[in-house]
């Protein structure tokens, strides 16, 4: 039978802040474990937690960024929880009156992760809400660690509608969420320090039936790659056993990425009672409707903005704004090249293809790429004028990433400065005329198409440095 897939989203990000949620502990990733902990994110009793307001303002932020309504009036709750990564036996969140809802993000049209076209779709958001994280926990072959470092750090739930019907929605919501989360400052949303997380409701109805089928909690999806593969897995899974007939029950799964595979890590019958209650140490958080306008207004640049913005002010394509905008940390560092750099549109091209193969083959971020902006903008400039030409530009980049010496002092110590002087270059041209006369005769006999290969070798016999505008030139008049 065909089905309906209906998915719905929740996705956590730790919100950037300078301290945790309740304490002044920092909020800081890959610390020596447990060494940022004190008696308020340990549980101690007697102690009082004091709300992030940075944390706060960050989370109605996020909510004016979708398009939700702000609350006026909203608190934090504690959900009952019994496990070795909260000390103190509940987590402080919100239940009945989250500070946004009812907003929305909008995804498409264009193509799909997979390929596939996929027209334009709203999907709503039920609600954002903050919550502190828990522990961490390391398990060993006989036995476990938990680092209180992440406990306290606030965290950002953003739950969706269960408004997407393909894993491409799925894919294309979470890149626009993290564009939001990112651009506004709130999450760096860098999955592999755990600062982006998302659990999948995913179920299957006949096409036509209104209600909805069990819904599957797909858990630990660690990339948006994985969230899209673990739904297709779950498509078919899902629909071989209501083929023959099975009666799905609620569970909780969770994805080998390794094995391609979903696998069960509880039922509905073990699921937890949280049994929230208001929490009695900390008061309500209102806001007036000016304060909340005020923020609205305050509000940064939205991406498909800076998009339309980057073609208007550089010249550059839909596609090239596309690719710099995914990335707020790149988007800035375009930019900043571009102050000073002579050509807009070249800069995009270099940075998409040339930065961007350097940082992926050493395996570096944007954020942490060792070319400062304004070096690579010299690079631009010196290419633009005729320094060096673009190959030559590649090697010199490499330089850069290995030595962290600006371009001009490379050229100089390599001597790598393009040969412009005409009579230097005719020599390079006298060489590869005597050394290719086959292909010279063909050129003469009529054959247009070898005299690239004639500029290569001219090339070759400068080592890459005549200028290769100079080189087609001369090959034309000496031919
Ligand atoms: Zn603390």
């Amino acid at each position: 039978m065909q089905y309906e897939v209906v998915i719905g989203l929740e996705v956590h990000v730790q919100v950037r802040t300078e301290s945790k949620m309740f304490c002044s502990c920092p909020n800081r990733f890959g610390a020596e474990p447990n060494t940022l902990v004190c008696p308020v994110c340990m549980g101690y009793p007697g102690v009082l937690p004091v709300p992030n307001g940075e944390a706060i303002h960050k989370a109605v932020r996020a909510g004016l960024m979708t398009d939700c309504r702000i609350a006026t009036f909203s608190k934090f709750d504690r959900k009952s929880y019994f496990y070795p990564d909260m000390p103190k036996n509940y987590q402080i969140s919100q239940y009945d009156l989250p500070f946004c809802e009812h907003g929305k993000l909008s995804v498409g049209p264009g193509k799909g992760f997979s390929g596939n076209d996929m027209p334009e779709k709203i999907i709503g958001i039920t609600r954002i809400h903050l919550e502190e994280d828990v522990a961490k926990l390391t398990h060993h072959a006989k036995a476990s660690g938990v680092d209180y470092n992440r406990a306290g750090v606030p965290l950002l739930e953003t739950v969706s509608e269960p408004d997407m019907r393909s894993a491409d929605e799925a894919y294309a919501y979470l890149t626009k969420l993290k564009e939001i989360m990112q651009y506004g400052e709130i999450s760096d949303c860098d999955m592999e320090k755990g600062q982006m997380r998302c659990d999948v409701n995913i179920s299957l109805r006949p096409f036509g039936q209104e209600k909805f089928g069990t819904k599957i909690e797909l858990k630990n999806l660690n990339s948006f790659r994985a969230v899209h593969r673990a739904i297709e897995f779950e498509i078919v899974r899902q629909a071989e056993l209501l083929d023959r007939g099975v009666v799905l029950h609620q569970e909780t799964r969770g994805w080998n990425d390794d094995a391609g595979e979903s696998y069960l890590m509880r039922t509905k019958e073990e699921a937890h009672d949280y049994r929230y209650f208001p929490d009695p140490d900390l008061m309500p958080v209102t806001f007036t409707e000016t304060e909340i306008e005020a923020m609205r207004q305050a509000l940064p640049e939205l991406p498909a903005a800076r998009r339309d913005r980057l073609v208007r002010e550089f010249n550059l394509t839909e596609y090239d704004a596309e690719v710099l905008t995914k990335d707020k940390v790149l988007a800035d560092y375009f930019e900043t090249a571009a102050g000073d750099a002579p050509d807009g549109k070249l800069l995009a091209n270099w940075i998409q293809s040339e930065l961007l193969r350097e940082l992926s083959a050493r395996g570096i971020a944007v954020a942490e790429c060792p070319v400062s902006p304004e070096a690579f903008a010299q690079l631009m400039t010196l290419i633009g004028k005729n320094v060096i030409n673009g190959k030559i530009g590649k090697d010199v980049l490499g330089f850069m990433f290995e030595e962290k010496k600006s371009p001009s002092d490379i050229i100089k110590e390599k001597n790598l400065a393009q040969v412009t002087d005409t009579g230097a270059v005719e020599a390079f041209v006298d060489q590869a005329i005597a050394a290719n006369p086959a292909q010279v005769e063909q050129y003469r006999a009529g054959n247009p198409k070898v005299l690239q290969y004639l500029i290569g070798q001219v090339m070759k016999c400068s080592r890459g440095k005549a200028n290769p505008q100079l080189v087609g030139e001369l090959l034309k008049k000496k031919l």
